[in-house]
């Protein structure tokens, strides 16, 4: 690649503050609240014009999902207060057996948790570099509409989903080839859909999570799932769509005001979310999936016939790109086998979804989430929130999902307030003081 000098320059501090979250998705919405009710001074800083990441920007609305059946064991703590305040402000729908998050709703909720809780918002700066001391963390340099600006923290939580910020401070990561990356996804809506007729059709077909086509087990066989792939395979078949598009629908909501609004039917392998080049070419590449998935939608699905585009995602939904090298890198064997650790900072049901597996949490079954998998090798004061944090291959399906991004965030904007309070770096941090802090609001730990 060929580079080009670019001369110094001296930037104004827009502020200063105990702890900065970066990004605001399940896991840095969780650390900001999580952190600021401690009592510390927190920002929260998001690139976009609203909170909520994947949320809100991408409209995956389901957060419980998984509480298909009840014997779920649940975490508690903020990711639950999600659900609770989105039902209390009419911002969820009870779809089967769980609540779904109106996602366009969700961004006046996350704006009321934020106010509340005291958090200094910034909204529409992106965040492009890390001011560092040596190997400590000092602040991060911001690009906005003001221009480039820096803030200073003593603490900094890097809840961007990619672990941008460890990129930048130069903490140790990796990348899958982009070939094995899970895929990413233009979801969309649909209104017009007649949605008694849809519904009577979906339920005679009894489709379940094997229907997937993932590695799972005779439970799932036995779960019920909106997956909905013999439109598109008509529509292929019929040469009217290209046979190459990767096209198999998950419906997550339906209102009586006949809309459908969040279907995750794109499915795109084969792109490197940390790519420009890359996230241009899918997002383009995605609004035409989109339009083949609705015209056949319209031809071959019962009540879609009158249907039309409602909205698309604001930006691409992704799951999967920089993994951080952690104090404690999670494996396989920890998420099936239970693992406990002295170092808990929430737990999480064994449900997996993601990387060719699917299992569903129905056994009671849950593993500890340890404080390592958020702190970072080698940089001093830096912290991790959400699906970037350390583990292997497999626990990322487990880990990516939002409730335990919630759970990272939560015990990562904990840790990040009694440090400062404590006034020792993320490493030393005393673990009893942030488990008791977490189990006061509301976090189950064992
Ligand atoms: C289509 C789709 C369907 C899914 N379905 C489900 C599901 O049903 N259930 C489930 O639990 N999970 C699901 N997931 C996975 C889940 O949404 C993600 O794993 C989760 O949102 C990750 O949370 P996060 O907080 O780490 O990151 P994100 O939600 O990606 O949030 C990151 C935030 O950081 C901001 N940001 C990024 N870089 C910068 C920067 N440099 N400066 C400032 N801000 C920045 C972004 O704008 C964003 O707001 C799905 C994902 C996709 C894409």
């Amino acid at each position: 690649m060929k580079t080009v000098e670019v001369p110094a320059k001296t930037i104004p501090v827009m502020a200063k503050t105990d702890v900065l979250v970066i990004g605001s998705g399940p896991g840095g919405l969780s650390a900001a609240i999580a952190c600021a009710r401690e009592g510390v001074d927190t920002m929260l800083v998001e690139r976009y014009g609203c909170f909520g990441g994947n949320i809100t920007q991408s409209m995956v609305g389901t957060l419980a999902w998984y509480r298909s059946n009840d014997r779920v064991v649940d975490a508690g703590g903020i990711g639950c207060e999600f659900e609770q305040m989105s039902k209390r402000m009419g911002a969820s729908l009870s779809i089967f057996l769980y609540e779904v998050i109106d996602t366009d709703m969700f961004k006046y909720v996350a704006d009321t948790m934020v106010t509340k809780a005291g958090i200094l918002p910034v909204l529409h700066c992106a965040t492009v570099d890390a001011i560092m001391e040596g190997n400590r963390i000092k602040g991060v340099v911001t690009e906005s509409k003001s221009g480039r600006q820096a803030i200073l923290a003593k603490r900094v939580i890097d809840a961007t989903g990619d672990a941008d910020i460890v990129n930048f401070a130069g903490a140790p990561y990796r990348i899958d080839p982009k070939d094995t990356l899970e895929p990413v996804t233009v979801n969309f809506g649909c209104s017009g859909v007649n949605i008694q007729t849809f519904l009577d059709y979906i339920l005679t077909r009894k489709t379940s999570i094997a229907d997937w086509g993932q590695k799972s087990g005779e439970k799932e066989a036995e779960e019920f799932s909106t997956y909905l792939v013999a439109p598109f395979l008509k529509a292929k078949e019929k040469g009217e769509i290209p046979k190459d598009a990767h096209l198999a629908s998950y419906w997550n909501d339906f209102t009586d005001a006949g809309e459908v609004r969040s279907l995750n039917a794109v499915h795109m392998p084969g792109y490197d979310c940390t790519d420009v080049w890359d996230l241009t070419k899918a997002e383009i590449e995605g609004r035409k999936h989109v339009m083949w998935a609705i015209q056949a939608l319209k031809k071959y699905t019962p009540g879609f016939e009158k249907a039309r585009l409602r909205t698309m995602g604001a930006s691409l939904g992704t799951r999967e790109s920089r993994k951080i090298m952690g104090g404690y890198n999670l494996t396989e064997q920890d998420v099936l086998n239970q693992a406990r650790f002295k170092d808990s900072i929430g737990i999480n049901p064994e449900f997996l979804d993601g990387n060719n597996v699917a299992i569903m949490p129905s056994t009671g079954r849950y593993f500890h989430v340890p404080y390592g998998i958020i702190l970072p090798q080698k940089v001093e004061n830096l912290l991790v929130a959400g699906r970037c944090v350390a583990g292997d291959k497999a626990t990322h399906a487990a880990i990516r999902q939002m409730m335990c991004c919630t759970v990272t965030g939560q015990g990562a904007g904990v840790a990040a307030a009694v440090s400062v309070k404590d006034k020792v770096t993320c490493r030393q941090v005393n673990m009893s003081r942030v488990q008791k802090a977490l189990k006061k609001q509301g976090v189950r730990i064992e």
